[in-house]
């Protein structure tokens, strides 16, 4: 079997399009622009490429942007003050502190100061019981979209096995939480986990999130099964030239795409989905201070 290819880069262009109608019909009939502040402290030239194409996509869709770039040795009461600032601000919807902060700040205590009406990355308590017992509010950005590649691609998920691989606050948990919400029987490993290859063998749908490169081989794969790569991992690419790398996900991508019956690739799937899910989060948390229902397809 040769497994069909999940492009994310094409759905989360038609999501952004989606986005925008929303976006213009919430400044139309009601007034509001949704706004999002990114927030990035230091110069982690990765992270500071990612703020650029967050703030770039967000004023494409029409949304107002806001950016914060603060030198590497902001005082962490000076970080927490533009939160508190941002939390009041009625133009701004949505706030994300990009994370890791510098060692001298305490990421808890700038998650714990977000508003959680404009928690668009759903990392505070709040927005994380919200998701818990499915509340409206925002849903982290990944798994969001992760699940809107798979919907897309299976239609129900409901029965099916699912086994995510990492238990991060930030992919795994949510995941799971998400993929329980759509009926799936559903199984999180981590890095204690006993005979992983056995587990996901089992698997209808399977969730890599570990950040080790090509980790799942195609022999672990359940053949028909889906495939969502989360990881991104550079290695070195020789084949390019001296010193040249590429980018690969957590799971081998020639011998699954033999075995399996859908993946996302690794760059061009998961990827371009976690920005456009910020952009969905965004109007959804526009919508709910506002006291409009959310749109149902930036929803789970
Ligand atoms: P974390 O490092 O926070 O979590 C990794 C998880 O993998 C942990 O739960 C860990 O287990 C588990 N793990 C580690 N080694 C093994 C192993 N040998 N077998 C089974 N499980 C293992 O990573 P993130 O969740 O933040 O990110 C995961 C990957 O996804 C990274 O490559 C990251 O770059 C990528 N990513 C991609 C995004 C995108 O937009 N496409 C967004 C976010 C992340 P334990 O808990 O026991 O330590």
């Amino acid at each position: 079997m040769t497994a069909k290819i999940i492009d994310g880069k094409a759905f989360a262009e038609g999501l952004r399009t989606r986005i925008a109608g929303h976006v213009a019909r919430l400044k139309a009939e009601h007034g509001i622009t949704p706004g999002l502040a990114v927030v990035i402290v230091g110069e982690d030239p990765g992270s500071q490429v990612y703020v650029r194409n967050k703030a770039k996509q967000t004023v494409e869709v029409g949304m107002h942007s806001e950016k914060y770039e603060l030198p590497a040795e902001t005082p962490e009461a000076d970080v927490l003050a533009l939160v508190e600032r941002l939390n009041a601000d009625p133009a701004i919807h949505g706030i994300l502190v990009q994370l890791p902060v510098p060692k001298h700040i305490d990421p808890n205590k700038v998650v714990l100061a977000l508003s959680p009406d404009k928690d668009v990355d759903c990392f505070t308590p709040a927005s994380v019981g919200k998701l818990q017992i499915g509340l409206p509010g925002p849903v982290s950005c990944t798994p969001l979209g992760c699940l809107m590649l798979l919907r897309d691609t299976l239609g129900s998920l409901e029965g099916l096995n699912a086994v995510i691989v990492g238990r991060s606050n930030l992919v795994g948990k949510p995941m799971a939480q998400l993929l329980l919400r759509e009926n799936c029987t559903v199984t999180v490993a981590h890095s204690k986990t006993k005979n992983l290859a056995e587990l996901v063998r089992q698997a209808d749908i399977v969730v890599a999130a570990v950040g080790r490169p090509q980790m799942i081989k195609g022999d672990c794969i359940k053949p028909g099964a889906t495939i969502i790569d989360v990881g991104i991992n550079r290695v070195p690419a020789p084949e390019k030239g001296e010193g040249k790398t590429r980018l690969v996900g957590d799971v081998d991508y020639e011998s699954a795409a033999a075995v399996a019956g859908a993946i996302t690739p690794v760059p061009g799937g998961v990827g371009p989905m976690t920005i456009a899910c910020l952009l969905a989060n965004t109007v959804t948390t526009a919508s709910l201070i506002n006291g409009l229902v959310p749109p149902k397809d930036l929803t789970p």
